[in-house]
């Protein structure tokens, strides 16, 4: 197959749009990361998005819609509190889970009674949902395993040849997975993936929020987990990838200097200074900051031919919770602590 490569145009959107309507696959810009697109509805379609990945068909795909209305078409039920937070948070970064409609099959649901549903921000997401009048089943567009790709050129890297086509919409700003939440009861939202919307900003809007805690270790291949995502190994670049939990940069660099190989490299805040004979990439001091560039970083060492990337450890908290559970998966959860 020919990938076609489409660029930010109202005649190329509505090229995808109908290749869209016609059950083909198209990966297009969101705020997060690339999606790979397919009609939700179709089960042809759905399921050529996981072939095309490799990923497994228990990992569900998020429904992405382009007015709020929309959500009524996909679930079956809405219950109030989702409502407050859609107006509060959409168009954004964030997805909720909730009871599908038959609409919706269980391809798309990886077999399961719900489906996470989102509107997002990106214009060009938004021209191509409304355009195509489908809702939209989109994994980010990478390799199953791959870190997810924030240009369009990077998922060309991955699904050149596998797909009908890729709309191109530059660098996306956030860099980091939307935030999925579910809700335990009406008054309760269960974080099952932290992104740039945090605890701290759902916290208002509900009595409890809930950190699952698959966000902060590993989790066994066969147990049941709320969001199957979480139990498999994600976002790693080929080069080997060690988080260093240090209490300075000194003890970091003298850790660094001490436990260098051939191909090592250093993943380091804007704020340090260079770590002695060792090459270095940066990725940002906030959170958000970190979020938009980690996964450009993980493709740049891995071009730059690096083997083994200390990195600097982000923080925990707000949306820094988002950077820091996507580098731990990357890792496999292997961290150094000093
Ligand atoms: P990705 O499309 O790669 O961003 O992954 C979407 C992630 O959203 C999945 O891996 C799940 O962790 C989560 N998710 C999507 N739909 C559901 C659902 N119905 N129930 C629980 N988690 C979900
Ligand atoms: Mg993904």
């Amino acid at each position: 197959m020919n990938t076609e490569f489409l660029h930010d145009t109202p005649e190329d959107i509505a090229r995808a749009a109908s290749l869209l309507h016609d059950g083909e696959l198209v990966a297009f810009p969101t705020e997060t990361v690339y999606g790979l697109g397919a009609d939700a509805r179709r089960e042809d379609s759905v399921r050529a998005v996981f072939a095309a990945k490799g990923r497994p068909a228990d990992n569900p795909l998020i429904v992405h819609i382009a007015e709020t209305e929309q959500i009524y078409d996909i679930a079956s039920e809405v219950p109030d509190l989702a409502l407050r937070l859609a107006e509060a948070f959409w168009p954004g970064p964030l997805t909720m889970v909730l009871p599908k409609r038959d609409c919706i099959p269980l391809v798309t649901s990886g077999g399961l009674e719900t489906v996470g549903i989102r509107m997002p921000k990106h214009p060009v997401a938004r021209a191509l949902i409304r355009e195509s009048g489908c809702p939209i089943a989109a994994p980010s567009a990478n390799r199953s395993g791959k870190p997810s790709p924030t240009t369009a050129r990077h998922v060309m890297d991955d699904m050149d040849g596998r797909i009908a086509a890729v709309l191109d919409g530059g660098l996306c700003e956030v860099g980091v997975e939307s935030t999925v939440i579910c809700f335990d009861d009406p008054k309760t939202i269960h974080i099952l993936r932290p992104g740039l919307i945090s605890r701290e900003d759902l916290a208002p809007y509900a009595a409890r929020v809930y950190v699952d805690k698959a966000i902060f270790e590993q989790v066994a291949p066969d147990t049941k987990v709320a969001s199957p995502g979480m139990k498999y190994k994600h976002y790693s670049p080929d080069a080997k990838i060690l988080p260093v939990d240090a209490p300075d940069f000194e003890a970091f660099s003298h850790y660094v200097r001490n436990h260098a190989v051939f191909g090592t490299y250093c993943l380091l805040f804007d704020a340090d200074p260079e770590v002695e004979g060792i090459p270095s990439m940066r990725y940002g001091d906030s959170g958000a900051e970190q979020a938009h560039y980690l996964f450009l970083r993980f493709r740049e060492l891995d071009e730059a031919g690096a083997k083994l990337v200390y990195v600097r450890m982000p923080r925990h908290d707000g949306a820094d919770l988002s950077v820091y559970n996507r580098l731990m998966r990357a890792a496999g959860f292997e961290v150094i602590s000093l």
